[in-house]
Protein backbone atom coordinates (compact mmCIF):
# COMPACT_ATOMS: atom_id res chain seq x y z
CA UNK A 1 0.00 0.00 0.00
CA UNK A 2 2.96 2.27 0.47
CA UNK A 3 3.30 2.69 -3.03
CA UNK A 4 -0.69 3.28 -4.22
CA UNK A 5 -0.29 6.41 -1.21
CA UNK A 6 2.21 7.88 -2.76
CA UNK A 7 0.63 7.72 -6.12
CA UNK A 8 -2.11 9.65 -4.69
CA UNK A 9 -0.25 12.10 -3.14
CA UNK A 10 1.41 12.87 -5.92
CA UNK A 11 -2.07 13.11 -8.13
CA UNK A 12 -2.37 15.40 -5.79
CA UNK A 13 0.43 17.48 -6.73
CA UNK A 14 0.04 16.83 -10.22
CA UNK A 15 -3.64 18.51 -9.93
CA UNK A 16 -2.21 21.18 -8.20
CA UNK A 17 0.49 22.03 -10.90
CA UNK A 18 -2.57 21.94 -13.60
CA UNK A 19 -5.69 22.34 -12.50
CA UNK A 20 -4.37 24.41 -9.48
CA UNK A 21 -6.11 27.97 -9.83
CA UNK A 22 -3.13 29.78 -11.78
CA UNK A 23 -2.82 26.72 -14.18
CA UNK A 24 -3.37 27.21 -17.28
CA UNK A 25 -1.46 24.65 -19.39
CA UNK A 26 -4.59 21.94 -19.81
CA UNK A 27 -7.22 24.68 -20.88
CA UNK A 28 -6.45 23.91 -24.16
CA UNK A 29 -6.12 20.44 -23.38
CA UNK A 30 -9.91 20.00 -22.98
CA UNK A 31 -10.41 20.67 -26.14
CA UNK A 32 -8.44 17.69 -27.77
CA UNK A 33 -4.99 16.73 -28.58
CA UNK A 34 -2.50 17.55 -31.07
CA UNK A 35 1.00 15.93 -30.46
CA UNK A 36 3.16 16.70 -33.62
CA UNK A 37 5.21 13.13 -32.05
CA UNK A 38 4.96 9.71 -31.42
CA UNK A 39 7.32 7.39 -28.73
CA UNK A 40 7.43 3.82 -28.88
CA UNK A 41 9.23 2.90 -26.21
CA UNK A 42 9.66 0.44 -23.68
CA UNK A 43 7.46 -0.52 -20.55
CA UNK A 44 10.16 -0.77 -18.45
CA UNK A 45 9.58 1.76 -15.44
CA UNK A 46 13.47 3.11 -15.62
CA UNK A 47 12.61 5.11 -19.26
CA UNK A 48 9.74 6.73 -18.87
CA UNK A 49 9.51 8.44 -22.42
CA UNK A 50 8.25 11.93 -20.77
CA UNK A 51 10.04 12.02 -17.73
CA UNK A 52 13.22 11.39 -20.24
CA UNK A 53 11.96 14.76 -22.62
CA UNK A 54 10.52 16.21 -19.69
CA UNK A 55 7.36 16.14 -21.46
CA UNK A 56 4.14 17.72 -20.20
CA UNK A 57 0.76 16.08 -20.85
CA UNK A 58 -0.10 16.63 -24.57
CA UNK A 59 3.32 16.61 -26.37
CA UNK A 60 3.41 13.16 -26.44
CA UNK A 61 1.43 10.49 -27.77
CA UNK A 62 3.24 7.48 -26.47
CA UNK A 63 2.90 3.63 -26.95
CA UNK A 64 5.04 0.88 -24.63
CA UNK A 65 5.58 -2.33 -25.13
CA UNK A 66 8.14 -5.33 -24.23
CA UNK A 67 11.43 -3.70 -25.76
CA UNK A 68 9.74 -1.30 -27.83
CA UNK A 69 9.21 -3.49 -31.22
CA UNK A 70 7.02 -1.86 -33.91
CA UNK A 71 5.31 -5.42 -35.26
CA UNK A 72 5.09 -5.82 -38.93
CA UNK A 73 1.95 -4.49 -40.86
CA UNK A 74 -0.02 -7.28 -40.58
CA UNK A 75 -4.05 -7.04 -42.30
CA UNK A 76 -4.92 -10.44 -40.69
CA UNK A 77 -7.87 -8.92 -38.38
CA UNK A 78 -5.96 -9.89 -35.40
CA UNK A 79 -5.93 -7.29 -32.42
CA UNK A 80 -2.76 -5.23 -33.01
CA UNK A 81 -2.61 -3.27 -30.14
CA UNK A 82 0.92 -0.81 -31.92
CA UNK A 83 -0.49 -1.13 -35.17
CA UNK A 84 -3.80 0.62 -33.97
CA UNK A 85 -1.66 3.13 -31.74
CA UNK A 86 0.30 3.75 -35.19
CA UNK A 87 -3.03 4.29 -37.18
CA UNK A 88 -4.41 6.99 -34.61
CA UNK A 89 -1.34 8.76 -34.34
CA UNK A 90 -0.23 8.83 -38.51
CA UNK A 91 -3.49 9.48 -40.19
CA UNK A 92 -6.16 10.73 -36.99
CA UNK A 93 -3.63 12.90 -35.08
CA UNK A 94 -1.24 13.95 -38.23
CA UNK A 95 1.96 13.46 -36.25
CA UNK A 96 5.34 14.51 -38.12
CA UNK A 97 7.67 12.03 -36.32
CA UNK A 98 7.79 8.61 -34.84
CA UNK A 99 10.70 8.11 -32.15
CA UNK A 100 11.67 4.49 -31.20
CA UNK A 101 12.99 4.38 -28.02
CA UNK A 102 15.51 2.08 -27.10
CA UNK A 103 17.88 1.50 -24.21
CA UNK A 104 20.65 -0.78 -22.15
CA UNK A 105 20.02 -3.54 -19.75
CA UNK A 106 16.51 -3.94 -21.69
CA UNK A 107 14.99 -7.39 -20.17
CA UNK A 108 13.19 -8.16 -23.12
CA UNK A 109 15.98 -8.36 -25.39
CA UNK A 110 17.96 -10.06 -22.79
CA UNK A 111 15.12 -12.47 -23.24
CA UNK A 112 15.42 -12.52 -26.70
CA UNK A 113 18.77 -13.30 -26.59
CA UNK A 114 18.37 -16.36 -24.39
CA UNK A 115 16.13 -17.67 -26.51
CA UNK A 116 13.24 -17.68 -24.11
CA UNK A 117 11.90 -15.71 -21.35
CA UNK A 118 12.56 -18.25 -18.91
CA UNK A 119 9.21 -17.76 -17.54
CA UNK A 120 6.30 -20.85 -16.49
CA UNK A 121 3.20 -20.62 -18.48
CA UNK A 122 1.87 -18.40 -21.11
CA UNK A 123 4.87 -17.62 -23.09
CA UNK A 124 3.19 -14.49 -24.49
CA UNK A 125 7.18 -12.81 -24.18
CA UNK A 126 8.10 -15.34 -26.20
CA UNK A 127 5.85 -14.74 -29.13
CA UNK A 128 6.10 -11.17 -28.41
CA UNK A 129 9.84 -11.03 -28.86
CA UNK A 130 9.82 -13.70 -32.00
CA UNK A 131 9.35 -10.02 -33.74
CA UNK A 132 12.59 -8.92 -33.46
CA UNK A 133 14.31 -12.98 -34.03
CA UNK A 134 16.44 -11.19 -37.21
CA UNK A 135 17.98 -8.89 -35.42
CA UNK A 136 19.14 -11.19 -32.69
CA UNK A 137 20.31 -13.47 -36.20
CA UNK A 138 21.57 -10.40 -37.34
CA UNK A 139 23.87 -9.92 -33.99
CA UNK A 140 24.74 -13.49 -33.51
CA UNK A 141 26.12 -13.68 -37.40
CA UNK A 142 27.79 -10.30 -37.26
CA UNK A 143 29.48 -10.46 -33.73
CA UNK A 144 30.08 -14.37 -33.09
CA UNK A 145 33.39 -14.00 -31.63
CA UNK A 146 31.91 -10.69 -28.87
CA UNK A 147 31.01 -11.47 -25.54
CA UNK A 148 27.76 -11.49 -24.03
CA UNK A 149 27.18 -7.67 -22.88
CA UNK A 150 28.48 -6.24 -26.11
CA UNK A 151 26.12 -8.29 -28.39
CA UNK A 152 22.97 -7.64 -25.63
CA UNK A 153 23.46 -3.80 -26.35
CA UNK A 154 24.02 -4.67 -30.54
CA UNK A 155 20.94 -6.52 -30.12
CA UNK A 156 18.79 -3.68 -28.18
CA UNK A 157 20.25 -1.06 -30.75
CA UNK A 158 19.51 -3.72 -33.91
CA UNK A 159 15.97 -3.99 -32.48
CA UNK A 160 15.20 -0.39 -32.68
CA UNK A 161 16.52 -0.34 -36.10
CA UNK A 162 14.35 -3.39 -37.04
CA UNK A 163 11.15 -1.28 -35.51
CA UNK A 164 12.37 1.18 -38.04
CA UNK A 165 12.43 -1.12 -41.13
CA UNK A 166 8.77 -2.53 -39.18
CA UNK A 167 7.06 1.00 -39.54
CA UNK A 168 8.12 1.52 -43.19
CA UNK A 169 5.83 -1.79 -43.82
CA UNK A 170 2.62 0.40 -43.40
CA UNK A 171 1.38 2.00 -46.51
CA UNK A 172 0.49 5.02 -44.94
CA UNK A 173 3.42 5.38 -42.72
CA UNK A 174 6.20 4.73 -46.49
CA UNK A 175 3.40 7.11 -48.30
CA UNK A 176 4.32 10.05 -45.63
CA UNK A 177 7.80 9.65 -45.08
CA UNK A 178 8.48 9.39 -48.97
CA UNK A 179 6.45 12.26 -49.44
CA UNK A 180 8.25 14.46 -46.42
CA UNK A 181 5.82 14.63 -44.22
CA UNK A 182 7.23 12.25 -41.53
CA UNK A 183 10.24 11.57 -39.84
CA UNK A 184 10.97 8.53 -38.41
CA UNK A 185 13.88 8.64 -35.83
CA UNK A 186 15.98 5.46 -33.68
CA UNK A 187 16.82 6.43 -30.36
CA UNK A 188 18.78 4.35 -27.70
CA UNK A 189 18.71 5.79 -23.69
CA UNK A 190 22.12 4.25 -22.12
CA UNK A 191 20.70 3.94 -18.67
CA UNK A 192 23.97 3.38 -17.31
CA UNK A 193 25.41 6.57 -18.51
CA UNK A 194 22.63 8.71 -18.46
CA UNK A 195 23.23 9.52 -22.23
CA UNK A 196 20.72 9.53 -24.88
CA UNK A 197 21.97 8.49 -28.36
CA UNK A 198 20.28 8.80 -32.32
CA UNK A 199 20.60 6.41 -35.41
CA UNK A 200 22.90 7.76 -38.23
CA UNK A 201 21.72 6.29 -41.15
CA UNK A 202 24.87 8.17 -43.15
CA UNK A 203 27.63 6.91 -40.68
CA UNK A 204 25.45 3.56 -39.84
CA UNK A 205 25.99 3.67 -35.81
CA UNK A 206 24.31 5.65 -32.75
CA UNK A 207 25.75 8.62 -31.70
CA UNK A 208 25.32 10.96 -28.97
CA UNK A 209 22.69 13.08 -29.41
CA UNK A 210 23.74 15.91 -27.50
ZN1 LIG B 1 13.28 -2.64 -22.29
Amino acid sequence: MKDIQRFIAGFRTFQENYFGPEATHFEPLKEGQSPKTMIIGCSDSRVDPAILTNCAPGDLFTVRNVANLVPPCEEDGGRHGVSAALEFAVCHLGVEHIVVLGHSQCGGIKALMAGSCGCKGGGFITNWMEIAVPARERVLTELADKDAALQQRAAEQAGILLSLENLHSFPFIHQRVSGGSLSLHGWYFDLAEGALLEYRPELGRFEPLH
